[in-house]
């Protein structure tokens, strides 16, 4: 067998324990798999216990435990971390006669264990992270051939670790791959600039509503909403204040809004908003706490105070109408709000 070297002797640990982190094995619940892997080993061997000890900083703690009533000890009661120190499998013949093992709570109990055999559990890139390793109460010792068996059925637990990593990579993957999915599906459903729902899906969302109304809804209301002379804005201030104003109505609008509304941006400076269960003069209501908001909200860092107006026009939503002839009457109620001086709403 190859010479042993003193635990506390080894720099590489710290790569080795980031080498038995990665397998994400440590603490996770008992498995058949290992379980009969240690099963093998005991009966190939003839020893009562087994055991797939895996050697953390501080402590071995076991994947399976046969025959033992443990799931780990501290580190000072391992046997293991001298069988992780070298290639091939450590045999110690009488735990009792060696002065490293012979103060061991294992050796020292009742019943105590007297033999041990362990073989390194080695990753494909040579960290050893734990043995497979049997034990005794009697001195004894195990042939070249059952030594081979058991460095044969550690390699079995190395490849156990390694479909387990392969699993959680995959598992990992497919998580991305969703997240990715939901933020892709969310940015087809928004526009870029407000966080608003984009007019696609907007119209979706008043397809959906249209269908509920048609069956027995309670009546809707829609507000149609335009920034007056916007054009005025960029001109004056630039592109770049343009756009801060546009969040600025969708931020005011997130607060004046209830969460079942459905706000969007139609066009450029131009917004839907969709009041689900909402009659005319509930929404006159909110359309009055849009202006306010406008009101009171100047565009911020702007000098001197740059205060927003909109005009709207407001309607029901007509299940009986068609979606194209209720979008034009909106429009022309908005365009009637603009010649009547603008900052108002009119009804359809
Ligand atoms: P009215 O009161 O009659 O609505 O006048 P208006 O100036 O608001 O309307 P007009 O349609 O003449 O101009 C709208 C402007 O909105 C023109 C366009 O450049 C600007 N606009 C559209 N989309 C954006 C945008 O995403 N960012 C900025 N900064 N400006 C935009
Ligand atoms: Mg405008
Ligand atoms: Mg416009």
């Amino acid at each position: 067998m190859a010479q042993t070297l003193a635990p506390d002797a080894l720099s590489n640990d710290a790569d080795r324990l980031k080498a038995l982190q990665r397998y994400g094995i440590l603490d996770t619940p008992m498995e058949p798999a290992y379980d009969e892997l240690a099963d093998i080993a005991g009966h190939v061997c003839d020893a009562p216990v087994a055991l797939i000890s895996f050697v953390d900083r501080d402590r071995q703690w076991f994947k399976a435990s046969l025959g033992l009533d443990l799931p780990e000890t501290p580190l000072d009661q391992s046997v293991c971390r001298y069988a992780i120190r070298q290639s091939g499998v450590f045999i110690v013949p009488d735990l009792a006669q060696d002065p490293r093992f012979a103060n061991l709570h294992i050796v020292t109990q009742e019943n105590p264990m007297r033999f041990y055999a362990g073989a390194p559990i080695v990753t494909p890139d040579g960290y050893a992270l734990g043995s497979l390793c049997v034990l005794d109460h009697r001195p004894r010792q195990l042939s070249e051939r059952v030594a081979g068996l058991l460095s044969s059925l550690a390699r079995q637990v190395v490849r156990l670790l390694e479909l387990k990593r392969a699993n959680d990579r995959q598992g990992q993957m497919l998580l991305e791959l969703e997240e990715a999915r939901h933020r892709m599906a969310l940015l087809a459903h928004t526009d870029v600039l407000t966080g608003l729902a984009n007019r696609r899906s907007f119209t979706e969302r008043l397809r959906q509503e249209l269908a509920l109304l048609q069956r027995d809804g309670e009546p809707a209301c829609l507000l149609m909403m335009d920034i007056d002379h916007f054009k005025r804005v960029n001109d004056v201030h630039g592109h770049h204040v343009g756009d801060q104003a546009l969040q600025l109505f969708a931020t005011l609008c997130r607060d004046v809004f209830r969460a079942a509304d459905v706000v969007g941006r139609w066009g450029g400076e131009e917004f839907l908003a969709l009041l689900p269960a909402t009659g005319v003069v509930q929404a006159q209501a909110v359309a009055q706490r849009v202006h306010a908001a406008l009101a009171e909200h100047p565009v911020p860092g702007v000098e001197p105070p740059l205060v927003l107006s909109v005009s709207m026009g407001l309607g029901n939503f007509d299940p009986a109408r068609h979606l194209d002839m209720t979008l034009r009457a909106l429009d022309a109620a908005l365009y009637t709000a603009k010649r009547e001086g603008r900052n108002r709403t009119v009804l359809v």
